[in-house]
């Protein structure tokens, strides 16, 4: 495999316009080292310095990202940014994820390799694998009700178009990177309609890449798979929640948060930052690890087309780290080194420039087989035609009520008002059937689903029906949501309950 060979774009002379957040606590502090960095690699990069984060919530702008900010991102299509703080009592969401939904940056890329002069429990093993996330669904939609003043629910959000961006991008990057393998990570076998969606949409996708081994594991087996022999993955691609979790897994398998890079892309878009947030009790100290923030910036420059100065940073981030002589408190922690005469942020920046032109030998960089020019846009196979000419019917309706009856009361009465369109099929308490009598009773959290089927057999109630049927509900009962019961092309949109 070819080292990257593209070149900067210095003898072209024309600068490269990239917003720049520095963000809260240490984030000025890495992101200075990193622009530094870049400028001694010979980048000719137009800064375009923006704000983001803590003190923009104080100014009273509730998103934390100011327009200024996004017309800059509009502009440039490209971000660096530090961390960014949610101060408590400003503002509900945090400014990084209003950043990745605003710019639909989809895919959240994480690499996890084993690093020259960081030791851990697997150092020689060769761990080397990217963790693919997908950015702006499942249950970070932020969709959550109070259903009633003491049930809180969210809502899983998985759409096939969702699920096949991500997972046409890993296997793109697979691809593109000359990977062997693609895991996709579920919980398919208890979610079936959310995470089974996503696990079908892989497993269509797969024989497009003959070349590329397609495996799929449940989630839990991957966290257990991961600490006993994480050498195994490769590229894994997976939901939002379970990619949280797993790719922080991930990092503390090859030295931790100092370390951990990450780039968030969208077509045409992407926002490159650290793991780790703001460490404010080391905001101002000069004492920070900057190797998350470099090689997040490293991604950067690959995704700009710069893969030889790419490769000539990450070449001196990986010397200084296997030569030890800048040697950051955080590794120097845990390697049981000397903390108190540690580099400082500075000091290991400097020594990253120092060593530009250096290779380590040991571990040394990942050959790359094109420029990360991302958004690989093959066309998607989404195609909404198919799904608005599928057939649907309406087969019954699922109630939501709060009620403190006994639960045989409550279903006797609920089974009442029925009518003649509907009867109802079951109740269930937090997914679990409760009546028709099953000997199990819930632990009485006073909120009920009725499931209210059909009456006859092939007789699709209409949508006066089901009005008709709200309306007797709440003219006795505390209703707090209806979902409609459909099947699609016969197949039922909906799950059953346990025990139903
Ligand atoms: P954190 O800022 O990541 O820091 C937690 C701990 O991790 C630090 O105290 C330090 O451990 C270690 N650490 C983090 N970065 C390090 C680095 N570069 N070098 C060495 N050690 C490092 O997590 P947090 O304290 O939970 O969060 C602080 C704020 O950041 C919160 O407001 C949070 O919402 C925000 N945040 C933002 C982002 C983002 O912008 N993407 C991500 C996560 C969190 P020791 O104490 O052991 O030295």
């Amino acid at each position: 495999m070819d080292r990257e060979s593209s070149s900067t774009v210095a003898g072209q002379g024309r600068a490269i316009p990239v917003t720049v957040i520095p963000g809260d606590g240490v984030g000025p502090e890495i992101v200075r080292s990193a622009m530094r960095i870049i400028e001694a690699a010979g980048v000719p990069i137009a800064w375009e310095e923006a704000e983001a984060g803590a003190e923009v919530f104080r100014r009273g702008d509730s998103s934390g990202v100011p327009q200024a900010t996004r017309e800059s991102i509009e502009r440039t299509r490209v971000v660096l940014k530090g961390p960014l703080e949610t101060p408590v009592g400003f503002g509900e969401k945090s400014a990084n994820v209003t950043l990745r939904k605003l710019f639909e940056t989809y895919a959240n890329v994480r690499p996890a390799r084993e690093l020259p002069g960081v030791p851990t429990r697997y150092s020689g093993e060769g761990v080397d694998m990217i963790i693919v996330r997908e950015n702006v669904e499942d249950l970070y939609a932020g969709i959550a009700h109070m259903e009633t003043p003491d049930v809180a629910q969210g809502l899983k959000i998985i759409t096939r178009k969702g699920s096949e961006k991500i997972i046409r991008y890993a296997f793109e990057l697979a691809r593109r990177e000359g990977r062997a393998k693609v895991t996709c990570a579920t919980k398919a076998n208890i979610m079936k309609l959310t995470e089974g969606l996503f696990k079908h949409v892989f497993e269509e996708m797969a024989p497009e890449y003959p070349e590329i081994r397609a495996e799929h594991l449940i989630i839990d087996n991957v966290a257990h798979q991961m600490a006993k022999e994480p050498s195994q993955f490769d590229v894994v691609v997976t939901t939002n929640l379970n990619g949280d979790i797993i790719s922080d897994l991930a990092s503390g398998l090859v030295g931790g948060l100092g370390f951990a890079s990450s780039g968030n892309y969208g077509d045409g878009i992407a926002i490159f930052e650290a793991v780790h947030g703001s460490a404010p009790k080391y905001a101002g100290k000069d004492v920070i690890n900057p190797t998350a923030l470099i090689l997040s910036s490293v991604m950067m420059l690959r995704h700009l087309g710069q893969g030889a100065a790419a490769a000539a940073i990450e070449d001196a981030v990986l010397f200084t780290l296997e030569e030890g002589l800048a040697v950051t408190q955080d590794l120097a922690r845990q390697t049981g080194g000397d903390v108190e005469h540690a580099a400082s942020t500075t000091g290991f920046t400097d020594q990253v420039i120092a060593n530009l032109g250096r290779q380590a030998t040991t571990i040394p960089v990942r050959a790359h087989v094109t420029d990360d020019t991302i958004a690989p846009r093959p066309e998607w196979s989404y195609g909404p035609e198919r799904y608005a000419a599928m057939s649907r019917s309406l087969v019954g309706a699922d109630v939501m009520v709060e009620s403190d009856l006994a639960v045989d009361d409550l279903g006797a009465d609920l089974a009442r008002l029925a009518g003649e369109a509907f009867r109802l099929s079951m109740l269930e308490s937090r997914g679990t059937k409760v009546y028709q009598p099953t000997g199990l009773s819930g632990d009485g959290v006073r909120w009920f689903r009725g499931r209210f089927v059909a009456a006859e057999d092939g007789r699709e109630p209409s949508e006066a029906d089901l009005v008709d049927l709200l309306g007797r509900i709440a003219a006795r009962h505390r209703w707090t949501e209806v979902l409609r019961l459909q099947s699609f092309e016969s197949e039922p949109g909906y799950t059953k309950a346990q025990g139903e």
